[in-house]
């Protein structure tokens, strides 16, 4: 029954999308980049215990980098690190996908390797204005496999 499951996952993956998978915008645990890495920010990061950090300018919505947690392994909390400091430094790349990539297509991006974690958007094209794209959260491969692996 167990690889049952796992088949109807892994089939799952064609019809799902990211979007059923995301860690919403509210509940990511995020760091404002103009943030200085003093010994309480480090503190929270570690609590937090996540890898991979999205950065914000201004508002949440406003993803501008992703810090990892190993990105601090020669940062001094006594020093008081600009967080930008850092960012600049590594510029990882940003991977953004839209919420109705589907999660086989999301898998196969994963697999190239580049990076674990992406950042879904959406157009928004409701009210009055012109469309625009809303962030909506985060998504991670761990997020992908967890769907092919659950038992329900
Ligand atoms: P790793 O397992 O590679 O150390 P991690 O534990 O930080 O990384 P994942 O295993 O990739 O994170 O993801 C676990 C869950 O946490 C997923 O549901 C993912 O969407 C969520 N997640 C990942 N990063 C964050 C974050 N910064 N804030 C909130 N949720 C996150
Ligand atoms: P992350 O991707 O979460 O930053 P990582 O890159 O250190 O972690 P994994 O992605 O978990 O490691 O594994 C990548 C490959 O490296 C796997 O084949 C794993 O077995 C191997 N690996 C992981 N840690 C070590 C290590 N300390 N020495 C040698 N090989 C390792």
């Amino acid at each position: 029954k167990e690889e049952l499951n796992i088949i109807q996952g892994a089939l799952e993956l064609r019809t799902k999308t990211v979007e059923d998978v995301l860690t919403p915008l509210n509940d990511c645990f995020m760091l404002v980049s103009d943030a200085v890495l003093d010994f309480n920010t480090m503190s929270e990061i570690m609590q937090s215990g996540y890898t991979r950090i999205p950065v914000y300018e201004n508002e949440r919505s406003n993803i501008v980098d992703i810090l990892f947690v190993k990105d601090l392994a020669f940062v001094d909390p006594d020093d008081c690190t600009p967080l930008k400091t850092i960012t600049q430094f590594y510029k990882h790349p940003m991977h953004c996908v839209f919420n109705d990539t589907t999660l086989d297509a999301m898998l196969e991006e994963f697999k190239k390797g580049k990076s674990h974690l992406a950042i879904v958007q959406r157009v928004n094209n409701e009210g009055e204005g012109d469309p625009f794209y809303e962030v909506m959260g985060i998504v991670t491969l761990e997020d992908v496999i967890e769907e092919i692996i659950k038992s329900e």
